[in-house]
Formats: structure tokens, sequence, C-alpha cells
């Protein structure tokens, strides 16, 4: 359900500004290294921007994407970090059964995966096409970059943040609108005149400057009304029936999940006891 926070000026927030970004990846690096991400078998990918992975995906939960375009008979390229936008009011929260997603009163939304059931309906709300599924694993759950916030609630920085040489900077939202604002006002020839961000989907916890038209180096155009205020109203209309049995059957798919999971945790407590009982010999 939406919460009823209204003030995100002092959420956590990312400035990633493109026109600073050299495509280094060491943000993409960073992620995979702090959350002991699997690294991805890459294939060549000659779709748009020829970047690898071509997506983000389980195992990737940021990605550097590359864009490029001709302006005044010249090519010119841009880079793009690809990562969970932290909506103000995010639209998988609204959606979740089980509360398995929270927006966090520092900024970030993450995850329980403990209490996830699988039923993708995050997947379907995300309006930035953010979270993904464990297609591969017989108990799949959805993933997504959590905002770090293991580190951003003991006060440090994302780990891809810290890592970032040149594009990005990490404060309260209102300093990263300020500092945005300042950018384009000291160089206007740079700077296209819009901090992507702002308003979209509400506004979120991660802002970017470009020196072209969002849209046209491939970001998603979403409303500004926070999505919660649709998926809800959307609901209403969803025959009873309908929400009856994908309740149960939610219901059903936690239940199996939540058996498997104590059995598992029973195992591993079994063996960590007869381990450590066989080090006091
Ligand atoms: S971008 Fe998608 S996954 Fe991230 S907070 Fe917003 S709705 Fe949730
Ligand atoms: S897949 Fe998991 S996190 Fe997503 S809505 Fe369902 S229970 Fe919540
Ligand atoms: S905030 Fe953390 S989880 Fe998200 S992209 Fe950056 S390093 Fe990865």
């Amino acid at each position: 359900m939406s919460e009823a926070r209204k003030d995100f000026s002092d959420d956590r927030t990312f400035l990633i500004d493109l026109t600073r970004c050299t495509g280094c990846r060491g943000c993409q690096v960073a992620c995979k290294q702090w959350n002991q991400l699997e690294a991805e078998k890459t294939t060549f990918f000659s779709g748009q921007g020829y970047h690898n992975p071509p997506a983000m995906s389980q195992h990737t939960f940021t990605m550097i994407k590359f864009r490029d375009y001709e302006k005044n008979g010249q090519n010119e390229f841009h880079f793009y970090k690809e990562m969970c936008m932290h909506c103000n009011d995010p639209a998988c929260v609204s959606v979740c059964p089980v509360f398995a997603l929270h927006k966090s009163p520092e900024g970030p939304v993450f995850y329980d995966d403990k209490r996830c059931i699988g039923c993708r309906f995050c997947m379907v709300a995300c309006p930035f096409g953010v979270p993904k599924y464990e297609w591969n694993k017989a108990f799949p759950l959805v993933r997504k970059c959590t905002g770090c916030y293991s580190r951003v609630k003991e006060g440090m920085v994302p780990a891809c943040a810290k890592t970032c040489p040149s594009a990005i900077r990490y404060g309260s939202r209102k300093e990263m609108i300020a500092e945005a604002k300042r950018r384009m006002a000291a160089r206007p020839e740079v700077y296209f005149n819009k901090i992507y961000g702002l308003e979209e989907a509400g506004g979120t916890s991660v802002l970017y400057l470009s020196a072209e038209p969002f849209n046209e180096l491939g970001f998603r155009e979403v409303t500004y009304r926070p999505i919660p205020e649709y998926t809800w109203q959307a609901l209403r209309y969803v025959p009873g029936i309908f929400v009856t049995a994908a309740g149960s059957l939610t219901f059903i798919s936690w239940l199996s999940h939540r058996k498997e999971r104590i059995a598992r945790e029973a195992e591993e407590r079994k063996k960590q006891d007869e381990g450590s009982s066989g080090g006091e010999k």
C-alpha cells in the first residue's frame, strides 16, 4: 500500500551526471562485489548499444548502457547507469501482497527475501522494468538493487557511488536537486534543461543530468503521478473472483516456500551445531 510520507527532501539520493560518466563500469563491478552477485556468461550482443550483458538481471543490479547518436553531423555517445530508481512512492511496494518490499525512511527501497513469495506483481507494476526473476532456480525469488541499504543505514555511501570516480554524487535529495540546478545554471550550453527523476513516477531517489533529451537516450517516459495511484485504481476494477483466486494461489505458494525455507534453515543449523560440537572435543 502507498505510504503516507510526503516529504522526501532528506532521503539519500543519487545524482548521476551522464556528462561526467566515462563508462568505466566501476559501479557495475562494485555492485557485483558488494552484493556477491554471480558473473554472467556474456555473448556478443549486437542490439542497441552493444553493451554486455544486454540487460539488468538477477545477477546484475546495475549496468552501464551505451547510446550512440548523431549530432550536428558528428557521431556522439553517452553512457547511462541503469538501476532501481528508489521511487518516493514505489509501485513495487504498493502491489506486494506480503510486504516483502519496503521504502526505508532513509530512501532506499529494499526487499526482504524471507517474505517474498515470488508472485512477480512487483515486476508488472514497476514503470522502469527493474525487478528481475530467478528463472533458473527451483524456488525463484525477485532480485533488484537494494540501494545498498545495509551500508546506508550505517551512514555509508552505496558501493557504486563510493567507487565512481566522476559521475555519481550521493546525499540528501534536497542537496542533490540544488547541486543539479547549480550545474545546469553554470553551464546551460552543456546540459539539457531537465532533471530526470525529479517528477517521474512522483519523484525518485535517483536523479539524472544529461546533455541530450532523455527520451533520445532511451530513458523511459513515465507519468509524473505516483504509480500507486494507478495501481490501486486499477485493482478496484479487478473482479473479486480473480483477487480471491490470486490470493489463494499466493497463499499456497507462500506456504510451500516457507516450509522449504524452514527445512533448509533447520538443516543448516544442524550442520552448524555438529560443526561447533566437533570443534570443542
Ligand atoms: S524503480 Fe521499480 S523496483 Fe525500483 S522502487 Fe521504483 S517501482 Fe520499485
Ligand atoms: S514477487 Fe516477491 S517482492 Fe514481488 S510482489 Fe511478489 S512477493 Fe512481493
Ligand atoms: S546501490 Fe548498491 S545494490 Fe544498487 S546499484 Fe549501487 S551498488 Fe548495486
